[in-house]
């Protein structure tokens, strides 16, 4: 029977055993920071809005185990520029100055609300001489993760959003115009299909890791990036996808803020030289494909160490549990693969609104490639959340704009755009399906040091495997099954992104490397946009790096 919620303006339009079906001002998908700054930015414009989460918003994904620090950077030029000048150079000169400059602007105003809504980040402002060093003036916010997410989604509730936890979505739904007004989903608890029209929807289901077991990341597998694609939206710098996190030996404890300025040695106990672990672990990874190597963290003086147990207190459960002593012994380490989660890959966003250019839709945090900030090299370390919060904060008010130039949702008319992995269009043969994509995206040797036949033998597999699926039978399945289809599909479909583009880079830039082209060609300064289903193209983006320094300097810079 129809009803409504207190809170919500929304409308329940069906809730039974058999259904749910809701209408909606904005439909956001995903739980994580990007979407709960998206959900409350929406409500703020007056939006009715519903947030569905694969999981249970505030302890899933990535974010909500892993950490919060941010990169905020007060609106001073000189600090500005040598910030961003930094992640030029790291970035490899594909970053845009003029798009970053407004991502840290939103990130510095939101973050500056977060006291305001009741919140005390753990780590206030930054004192000199303090532990990170930064100066006065500055504002860090690097709270705990688990206390900051489940704050996000108090002040989410509290805005009126109407969440649904254990929801996954699992395709859009497209009015005749082509327009997104809603989707489809299931609810895993309750075991019941669920339906929502909306006025304008917004993608935060965050990067995709392969299901490698990274910390939390195993919800994020790609079929956000396959229901944008499948709408028509764009990818940019899928390339860039391949980022390591770095774990003890054994472990899937990627915490890496201790790691990228450690001591290594390799399997025979030789030190081993590396340059920039934020732009590239090349050296690292190499050196791994010959046998353990091993870490220390003797970077630090001892009266810190107290403060960065502190600091990172998950950490050091993990090496206190194997009994590792990381300041006074070496320890061996192991990588796992993160995907675009750290790597900077994703959803191509045309402007400050975050819109995908398809109608209605919109895409936030990591699921949008990151590379307008961060360029080739990883996100991690702080411009990721700042991403998070600002795309999240544009998508949300442009969203609410957009639906309430709209009629009511449910008289859109809204159908599937799903294609493989949804019922009935397609079948995708899930276990051996996930490791067969698996031996593609995940070993080292393959996607770190690329050449062009590996990456062919690694495109035609992927596509073997799209076509075997496309063609096979349809199956009817529902519930849990649906969900680790298209969960699968979402996989396939990166992979093969990330492969294509791969290809199409003839160079060495950030985390790319091509063993058959080892140095940077300073005429691949720009950066490859993709997309497809059957068939994939990848071709340079025509809006070229806004740089602060010229082409023929970035040679000597770099
Ligand atoms: C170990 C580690 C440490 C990190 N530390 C930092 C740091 O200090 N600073 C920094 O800037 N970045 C850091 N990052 C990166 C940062 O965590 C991510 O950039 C951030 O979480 C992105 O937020 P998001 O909301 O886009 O995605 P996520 O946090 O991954 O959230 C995605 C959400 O979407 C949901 N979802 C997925 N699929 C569906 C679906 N089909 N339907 C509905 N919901 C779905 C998931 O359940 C999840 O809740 C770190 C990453 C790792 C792995």
């Amino acid at each position: 029977m129809a009803r409504s919620l207190p809170r919500f303006h929304g409308q329940i339009v069906t809730d039974d055993s058999e259904n749910l079906h809701v209408s909606t001002d904005v439909l956001i998908v995903g739980g994580g920071p990007a979407a709960t700054w998206a959900a409350v930015a929406a409500a703020e414009s007056g939006a009715s809005v519903t947030l569905v989460d694969k999981g249970y918003v505030g302890a899933s994904g990535v974010a909500a185990t892993a950490g919060v620090g941010h990169w905020l950077v007060p609106p001073v030029p000189e600090r500005r520029d040598e910030e961003i000048s930094r992640r030029e150079r790291s970035g490899g000169f594909i970053t845009d100055r003029v798009w970053t400059e407004a991502v840290l602007d939103e990130a510095w105003e939101r973050t500056a609300l977060i006291p305001e809504w009741g919140y005390k980040p753990s780590a206030s402002p930054r004192g000199p001489g303090s532990l990170f060093g930064a100066r006065p003036g500055e504002r860090s916010f690097s709270g705990a993760a688990p206390d900051y997410l489940r704050f996000l989604r108090g002040k989410v509730k509290k805005s009126g959003v109407h969440v649904l936890d254990h929801s996954p979505a699992l395709e859009l739904l497209v009015d005749s115009n082509g327009t997104v007004s809603g989707a489809t989903g299931y609810q895993r608890q309750v075991k019941r299909p669920w339906r929502v029209d909306a006025g304008a929807v917004i993608l935060a289901t965050g990067g995709t890791t392969w299901k490698s077991h990274s910390l939390g990341g195993d919800v994020n597998t790609g079929e956000g990036h396959l229901m944008a694609v499948e709408v028509g939206a764009h990818l940019s710098s899928m390339e860039f996808s391949n980022f390591y996190g770095m774990v003890p030996f054994g472990t899937s404890m990627d915490k890496n803020g201790f790691f990228v300025s450690a001591s290594y040695w390799d399997h025979r106990g030789e030190p081993i030289r590396y340059h920039d672990l934020h732009q590239s672990r090349a050296e690292l990874l190499g050196a791994s494909l010959r046998g353990t190597i091993t870490a220390q963290f003797t970077q630090f003086d001892k009266e810190m160490w107290p403060a960065l147990r502190a600091a990172m207190p998950n950490f050091f459960m993990v090496t206190d549990k194997l009994g590792i002593d990381p300041f006074n012994e070496r320890f061996p380490m192991d990588w796992v693969q993160e995907g675009t989660v750290r790597g900077t890959g994703g959803i191509h966003v045309l402007d400050y609104e975050a819109s995908t250019g398809v109608p209605g839709l919109y895409a936030a945090g990591d699921i949008a490639a990151r590379d307008r900030i961060v360029g080739a090299a990883t996100g991690a370390g702080g411009p990721n959340l700042s991403w998070a919060i600002a795309t999240g904060t544009w998508a949300g008010r442009a969203a609410a704009r957009y639906s309430a130039k709209r009629g009511l949702p449910t008289s859109f008319g809204g159908e599937p755009s799903g294609t493989l992995g949804v019922r009935g269009r397609g079948a995708v043969h899930v276990a051996d399906t996930v490791r067969s994509i698996q031996s593609e995206m995940l070993p080292i040797d393959k996607a770190v040091f690329r050449s062009n036949d590996g990456l062919a033998d690694s495109a035609a597999r992927l596509d073997r495997l799209w076509e075997s699926a496309s063609s096979a039978p349809n199956v009817e399945y529902s519930g849990m099954d649906a969900i680790a289809q298209r969960e699968s599909a979402g996989m396939l479909a990166m992979g093969r992104w990330a492969v294509r583009t791969a290809m199409a880079r003839t160079e060495t830039r950030g985390m790319h490397t091509r063993t058959d082209f080892p140095d940077t060609d300073s005429r691949q300064a720009h950066r490859l946009l993709s997309g497809g289903l059957n068939d994939i193209w990848v071709q340079p983006d025509t809006e070229l790096p806004r740089v602060g320094i010229t082409l023929a300097a970035q040679g000597s810079a770099s």
